[in-house]
């Protein structure tokens, strides 16, 4: 009965279909991101082999959008999109780590003021709260569990995200929300590449986690499922060797901006659409859909075109700033419509996406007058270069390079064109990836390395991975570069020391933590570690300061307190000591393993 239903409403495509009333049992939203979720991996999507059960219904009963795009294969910039309905230029957040504008109107500013209650549960730091997308939520889930040193992890897995979200939507399911929850799996590395199967397959099996984590959350909607718009998208997709790309973020070709968009929900009628639509068209799209009257955006509301409407005519931008802010190269802008697609750069890209949706026929030279026209589109929403005084903090610089997102500086003012650093992009990427370890990340670095000796995120992991080694004396001169060529974290300072506490030179690691500091004050890690080798070179009492800054600026940096506590004792202060391990162990979880250790400490103060 329902395919029939289906049939005969797109049938009538093309009516006067005015924008249907908000349908009155629409209560609540939920918006799922899955990270890096390439539309082509879902079952929906025409994946026979993808196992995503929990989408693939979803998609069955609601609106399936086949050429929906992002607008940067970026994680904050393409949530900043899809949360204020602007393009990048409009936020502000062209990269990782840079802050969305706070004076732009968000999607849960809109519904914050409509009534709902609203929270957020994320599953990684590029989209901690210090970078402004928590406006308007009044609940932020943004806390990554800790390692072993207290140090918080840049990511945590989807079945702890949709634990928040579950408790949380437990108390409020009776309110009327709007609930938005970012899964972090498939995002590179997939699973543990140490098994050594293949990315492709890792890839799959972490959108089959996605899938099940979608199902709880699902599942957790209880009595509140039938009232609920339930929108699922993701941020951008993922490259496996496409334009000789790995991972995503630098260049803008579909591979990574074409992603699933699924809208179901009280009164939508299951169909698929391929009209091309934007992740700016979100928001507008959700805030009609729950009667909250209409979002001043960049995007369209969709409603009539999901309701049977002829979808406008009109350009889609997407861009990447990633090769300017990264490596100093060009960036990538593109245009789409009318079933051509153009990328303006230094070698600049034209495809008909509409016969060549992989982008393999650059059309450029054969359509001249087109290009000069699509070039003036391009340059409408948004110039080559950024405005000034944009700049990420140095702390989240060093943890987005953990994630693999790198952040060297601008280099010089003629910028390549990215098409013709592929080979060295595609390297670096498998380095930043995680996908890559031990004697093969070794070879590529030196490869890197062989093209870019003095590349200072090559030269900084090759230090790590020999660190790692046990050969320091080789590492060293690898930290050195990095630190001459201004890498822009502690990173490098806190390796060279490392190898130079294991040499036991604790002046040398001292004075190196010393110059780290200039380069990220009041980093807690740095200051933890200098604290760490003034007691272990003998100066416990010099000691004492930065460990106790270390604390005031992260608390459960618990090698930090643990420090504090034998510095305390080396230095006689056996009460100050008690009382640093007491604390320690009021703030370790009751399984840590270091447990015994503090206790041993506390027992031989008391
Ligand atoms: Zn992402």
């Amino acid at each position: 009965m329902l395919v029939v239903l289906v049939a005969a409403s797109t049938a009538c495509r093309g009516d006067e279909t005015r924008p249907p009333a908000a349908p009155v049992t629409t209560r609540n939203v939920l918006l799922i991101t899955i990270d890096t979720l390439r539309a082509d991996r879902v079952g929906a999507y025409g994946d026979s082999t993808a196992r995503t059960p929990a989408i693939d219904s979803l998609a069955a009963r609601g609106v399936r959008f086949t050429s929906a795009f992002a607008a940067a294969p970026i994680t904050l910039t393409s949530h900043a999109s899809m949360m204020t309905g602007r393009y990048p230029a409009g936020h502000g957040a062209r990269h990782n780590g840079m802050h969305v504008d706070l004076a732009v109107p968000t999607l849960a500013d809109a519904l914050s003021a409509a009534g709902f209650t609203t929270a957020a549960f994320v599953g990684a730091f590029p989209l901690d709260r210090r970078f402004g997308l928590i406006k308007g939520f009044q609940t932020y889930g943004d806390r990554m569990p800790r390692g072993a040193d207290g140090r918080p992890a840049n990511e945590r897995p989807g079945q702890l995200v949709v634990d928040e979200a579950a408790d949380w939507l437990q108390k409020h399911r009776g309110d009327r929300f709007f609930l938005w929850v970012h899964l972090f799996e498939p995002h590179a590395p997939y699973g543990d590449p140490r098994t050594g199967r293949p990315a492709a397959a890792r890839y799959a099996d972490d959108v089959a986690e996605a899938d099940r984590q979608v199902a709880r959350l699902l599942e957790s909607l209880g009595t509140a499922a039938a009232s609920t718009l339930i929108a699922l998208t993701s941020d951008h997709g993922e490259a496996f060797g496409e334009h000789g790309e790995i991972a995503h973020s630098i260049f803008v070709y579909d591979t990574t901006l074409r992603v699933p968009l699924v809208v179901a929900g009280p009164g939508i009628i299951a169909r698929a659409l391929g009209d091309p639509v934007s992740l700016v068209d979100l928001a507008p799209t959700i805030v009609r859909q729950v009667g909250a009257g209409t979002f001043d955006a960049d995007g369209i509301d969709l409603s009539p075109v999901m309701a049977g409407a002829e979808a406008p005519n009109r350009i889609l931008y997407a861009e990447s700033f990633a090769p300017l802010l990264d490596f100093g190269w060009s960036p990538l802008r593109s245009v789409r419509t009318g079933g051509w697609k153009y990328t303006a750069a230094p070698k600049p890209e034209l495809y008909r996406t509409a016969d060549d949706p992989s982008e393999a026929r650059n059309a450029i030279d054969s359509e001249r007058s087109r290009v000069a026209a699509l070039q003036a589109e391009v340059d409408r929403f948004s110039g080559a270069t950024l405005p000034a005084g944009r700049q990420m903090d140095s702390e989240a610089a060093a943890r987005l390079q953990a994630l693999g997102y790198v952040s060297g500086r601008p280099a010089g003012t003629a910028r390549p064109d990215p098409k013709d650093r592929r080979d060295m992009a595609a390297r670096i990427a498998q380095v930043t990836s995680g996908e890559v370890h031990g004697p093969a990340l070794g070879r590529l670095l030196k490869e890197i390395l062989a093209n870019e000796p003095q590349n200072p995120l090559a030269n900084l992991r090759l230090g790590y991975v020999l660190l790692e080694a046990d050969r320091c004396r080789e590492a060293v001169p690898k930290f050195r570069v990095a630190i001459a060529e201004k890498y822009p974290s502690a990173d490098a300072h806190l390796g060279l020391a490392a190898c130079q506490a294991a040499q036991r030179d604790f002046t040398g690691a001292a004075s190196t933590l010393r110059a780290a500091d200039s380069v990220e004050p009041g980093n807690p890690v740095v200051l933890a570690n200098l604290g760490l080798v003034l007691s272990d070179g003998g100066r416990p009492a010099e000691a004492i300061n930065p460990l106790q800054r270390a604390l005031t600026t992260d608390p459960d940096l618990h090698q930090a307190r643990f420090g504090l506590a034998i510095a305390f004792a080396r230095v006689g202060r056996r009460s100050d000591a008690a009382n640093q391990a007491e604390e320690l162990l009021r703030r370790l979880p009751p399984n840590a393993p270091q447990r015994s250790e503090v206790e041993r400490l506390l027992a031989s103060v008391k």
